[in-house]
């Protein structure tokens, strides 16, 4: 049995042990050596729980279960005792044969028995990931008595757009999964079974790494396992995909030793023969024709963005990235001294009008608009122009002027060893200045 405070596997142990059981042995046996979520994933679960609570107002007037008690007996207990209202509950506790769930709703139905209800903050159903999850549950449930009637996976309507109060019942998809979860259902008991001689063993499983790593999720024991690649390994083969596994099996762990029989692609054997030189790969003819384009003054531009699961402002759809923040240098001449702009948003109101008008204010009406990945910044400003129409005109002629600066490097006209495959700001700026973002001042 799994030596943890729970009465057997949860549905987040369960979806780990199928990613990977070498992750699912150490999250048992070294939990500590587990690096606890960054920022980032943080905020995502914390969006997660947000969107879960809002999906209680699919089925209102319901019970949350036992949301302050965290030992598992007094939780099923509470549960035991709630069933009996024939509300809908939150967070219903139940274990049986190795596995501990807890339900996100269960809503109560004709004939004594519940529909199940598990909630994602995606925008579609992910059915290698999702049904499994709720096929756990399904079988935890109807394990320990419960009777279900259909299972529904409640994701975010990709289509809805905020106007006013968020309601629940357009924000949400109900997905009916009742059929694919009791097929998948039936091998559940076997797996956990696996799974708890993967916990009990007294060493770890030899497990190689491979493109599960990442898939569905990227693991947390990532740099950990991953961690025995050298420097300029071939994982860093620019769009190396399969091919950088079948390298490693063949036993080559450096991008230099891939043999010159190996086929490559162009941007591939760019990559290759930087590395051997040592020195950066320079298409200047290429390189002439992108800068010969630019026009001064040259503004350099740049936005920060926030995108959330459910939307903060009116006219916007989950996940849609609403920009608050720019950042503007405007070079005059090749001389000048680069003159700075920027706008940072205060307050919890819509940031974009007072983003576009600042914006509009500064920008100068004639010269090249230089951007890198442009196409994020314009399709942004697009964006913006729905919600604010009066600023279609200005964006009319802003953006025959905009220039990609990502283009020559994605393209590999100019390429640095040091970016190791990538043409990303943040690998080309130290790779070209010797600079990297923690020497920035944010
Ligand atoms: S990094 Fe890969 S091999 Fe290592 S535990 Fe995670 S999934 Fe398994």
């Amino acid at each position: 049995m799994p030596p943890s405070h729970l009465p057997g596997l949860s549905k987040s142990t369960f979806l780990m042990g199928r990613q990977c059981s070498k992750l699912l042995w150490f999250r048992y046996n070294a939990k500590d050596q587990i690096p606890a979520p960054d920022e980032a994933t943080q905020a995502v679960f914390d969006q997660g729980t947000e969107v879960g609570e809002l999906a209680h107002q699919l089925f209102p007037g319901g019970i949350v279960v036992a949301p302050r008690i965290i030992n598992p007996s007094e939780v099923m207990a509470e549960t035991q005792k709630a069933i009996q209202s024939r509300r809908p509950l939150y967070e219903a506790a139940f274990a049986f044969r190795g596995g501990y769930a807890r339900a996100d709703i269960l809503v109560p139905v004709a004939g004594n028995a519940w529909d199940l209800v598990e909630v994602k903050s995606t925008t579609q159903l992910k059915e290698d990931v999702h049904l499994p999850d709720i096929a756990f549950q399904a079988f935890v449930l109807t394990g320990a008595g419960i009777k279900l009637r259909k299972c529904f996976l409640a994701h975010i309507n990709g289509e809805f757009v905020r106007q006013g109060p968020v309601n629940p019942q357009k924000f949400f998809t109900l997905e009916d999964v009742t059929q694919p979860v009791t097929a998948l259902s039936r091998d559940i008991e076997e797996q956990i079974s696996a799974m708890q001689r993967v916990i009990g063993a007294k060493s770890c499983p030899e497990i190689q790494i491979g493109p599960h790593c990442d898939n569905p999720y990227t693991c947390a024991l990532h740099d950990h396992c991953w961690s025995f690649l050298p420097e300029a390994s071939v994982f860093t083969l620019y769009r190396g995909g399969a091919k950088c596994f079948s390298l490693l099996q063949q036993g080559i762990r450096k991008l230099a030793d891939i043999p010159a029989d190996v086929t490559l692609t162009d941007n591939q054997a760019i990559q290759r023969a930087a590395l051997l030189a040592g020195q950066p790969h320079i298409d200047r003819p290429a390189l002439a024709v992108f800068l010969g384009q630019l026009e001064y003054p040259v503004s350099y531009l740049d936005f920060e963005t926030i995108g959330t699961a459910i939307p903060l402002f009116d006219g916007v759809s989950p996940y849609q990235q609403v920009p608050f923040q720019f950042s503007l240098h405007v070079l005059r001449s090749a001389n000048a001294r680069p003159e700075h702009h920027s706008f940072l948003a205060e307050g919890t109101a819509d940031p974009r009008p007072e983003f576009m008008r600042q914006l509009r204010a500064v920008l100068p009406e004639p010269g090249s608009v230089v951007a890198y990945n442009a196409s994020f910044e314009t399709s942004r400003l697009t964006e913006c122009c729905e919600l604010l129409p009066e600023f279609k005109p200005w964006l009319r002629k802003v953006t025959p002027r905009i220039v990609d600066l990502l283009l020559p490097f994605r393209g590999f006209r100019y390429y640095h060893p040091q970016q190791n495959g990538s043409a990303s700001m943040k690998a080309v700026l130290p790779a070209l200045t010797g600079q990297g973002y923690d020497k920035l001042a944010i």
